[in-house]
C-alpha cells in the first residue's frame, strides 16, 4: 500500500502486484493494478499477453469491522475515571491512570479508541499504509477507526519507535498514529524506551537512522499511561499489605517523572471499589460508548470551529502562550493564584489546567471556560505524588 501510494504521487499510472495483494492494492484509487500469480505470469504479461481475470482471493476475508469493539457499558463504577476518559477523548489529552491492580485501568484504556471520531479518507489511507508496512493483514479494506497499540513493558526501543535490520519497520508509536498508545505498568518500561517517546510526543514524527538513510514515520498518538502505586501494587491500598522497600516505592513513582508526565494533561487516581465492578449497585446502568462518543464528537466540533485559521484542531495541541491569551474569569484566576501560592501548581501546570478547562467548556457547550471549569480541571490532576508537581 505505501509503495503504491508513493508510485501514484510520482505520476505512475500502472502497477503490478502479487495476486494475493490485489485487494489491498485496489484501495488506491486512480491506479491500474495488474495482479500476477508468479514471475512466469509477469513475464507473459510484460510480453503482451492480456492480464487475465482477477484471481479469486485464497481466503474469504474476515470482517474486522464486525468484531465488537469493547464498550464502556461493561465498566461499572469508576465514575471519576470514566469522566477523565471522556475529557481525554474530547480534547485529545494524554491521560495517566494511577491505582492498584484490578481497578479497571486496562478496561478503560481499551475503550478510548471507541470514543474517538472516525478517521477521514486521507488519515485512513495513511494509517492503513503504516499497518501494511508493518505486515498487518488489512483484509482488503482501509482502517477507518483510530488504532490501539499496547506494547508490553518488556518492549525494546526498536519495537516502540521502529527499527529492524534492513528496512526499518514502524514501531508501536506509529501503529498508534492517530489512535491510542497504551503503556500498562508504565514505570516498568525501560528508561531508554520511555526516553525514546519524548521527541515523537513533541513532534508527532519519529526518525530512524540507518546506515546512509533516515526513515521517518508519523507518530501522533494519544498516550495513556497506567501505573500501580508500587511494584507489588499494594502501597497505600486499604486492607492490603505492601511488600516493597520504601526506597523501591519512591524509585518506582519517580521513573515516570519529567518529560513524559510533562506532556500529560489529565491524571486520575483510581481506587479499588471492592466488588463494585461485578455487582451492579443501585442506580442507572453505565453509559455506553456511543452515548459518550456523541458528546465527544460535539466537543470536537466546537474545538474545530474555534480553532479555524489556526494550525491546531484539538485542545491538546494548543500551546500555553496561546491559551493564556484568553484569561480565565476572575474567580478562576483566584483559584489558580491560590494554588500557585501554596506551591501546588507550576507554570506548566497552569497551562495544563487551562487546556483541560477549555475541553470541559467544550463538553458543556460553553464559549469559554468558567470558574467551575477551572476548578474541575484542577480536580483532573489529582495525582501530584507520582513524579512530583506536574
Ligand atoms: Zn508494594
Amino acid at each position: 500500500l505505501p509503495a503504491l501510494l508513493a508510485a501514484r504521487s510520482h505520476g505512475l499510472t500502472t502497477a503490478v502486484v502479487p495476486s494475493e495483494q490485489l485487494g489491498e492494492a485496489e484501495l488506491v484509487e486512480g491506479l491500474t493494478v495488474w495482479a500476477v500469480a508468479d514471475l512466469a505470469e509477469l513475464v507473459e504479461v510484460l510480453n503482451g499477453r492480456p492480464v487475465c481475470g482477477r484471481p479469486v482471493p485464497a481466503l474469504a476475508p474476515t470482517t474486522p469491522d464486525e468484531e465488537q469493539a469493547p464498550d464502556l457499558a461493561d465498566v461499572e463504577g469508576q465514575q471519576s475515571a470514566r469522566w477523565a476518559l471522556e475529557v481525554a477523548a474530547a480534547g485529545g489529552h494524554h491521560l495517566f491512570m494511577h491505582g492498584p491492580p484490578g481497578t479497571g485501568k486496562t478496561m478503560l484504556a481499551k475503550r478510548l479508541p471507541g470514543l474517538l471520531p472516525d478517521l477521514d479518507d486521507s488519515q485512513a489511507l495513511e494509517i492503513s499504509a503504516i499497518h501494511s508496512l508493518a505486515g498487518h493483514d488489512l483484509h482488503d479494506r482501509l482502517i477507518r477507526r483510530p488504532p490501539f497499540a499496547d506494547p508490553h513493558h518488556t518492549a525494546t526501543v526498536a519495537a516502540m519507535v521502529g527499527g529492524g535490520a534492513r528496512i526499518p519497520r514502524p514501531g508501536a508509536i506509529s501503529l498508534a498514529h492517530r489512535g491510542v498508545l497504551f503503556l500498562d505498568e508504565a514505570p516498568e518500561f525501560g528508561t531508554s524506551v520511555l526516553e525514546a517517546l519524548r521527541t515523537p510526543l513533541e513532534s508527532g514524527v519519529v526518525s530512524i537512522a540507518r546506515s546512509g538513510a533516515t526513515v521517518s514515520y508519523p507518530a501522533r498518538f494519544q498516550l495513556v499511561l497506567a501505573a500501580n502505586p508500587c511494584p507489588c501494587g499494594h502501597y497505600g491500598v486499604p486492607d492490603s499489605h505492601c511488600t516493597c522497600a520504601p526506597m523501591m516505592v519512591r524509585r518506582y513513582s519517580q521513573r515516570l517523572s519529567g518529560p513524559i508526565l510533562d506532556r500529560v494533561d489529565i491524571h486520575v487516581a483510581m481506587t479499588s471499589s471492592g466488588a463494585s465492578r461485578l455487582r451492579r449497585t443501585a442506580g442507572p446502568a453505565p453509559e455506553s460508548s456511543s452515548v459518550v462518543r456523541a458528546r465527544v464528537l460535539e466537543a470536537r466540533d466546537r474545538q474545530r470551529r474555534r480553532l479555524t485559521n489556526t494550525p491546531w484542531r484539538t485542545n491538546v495541541e494548543v500551546p500555553g502562550a496561546q491559551l493564556r491569551k484568553t484569561p480565565p474569569p476572575p474567580a478562576g484566576l483566584d483559584l489558580i493564584d491560590d494554588c500557585i501560592a501554596r506551591g501546588r501548581l507550576s507554570a506548566r501546570g497552569v497551562d495544563k489546567v487551562l487546556r483541560v478547562a477549555w475541553t470541559l467548556a467544550d463538553l458543556a457547550g460553553r464559549d469559554k471556560p468558567c470558574a467551575d471549569d477551572i476548578a474541575s480541571a484542577m480536580g483532573l490532576r489529582q495525582v501530584e505524588t507520582m513524579g512530583g508537581a506536574a
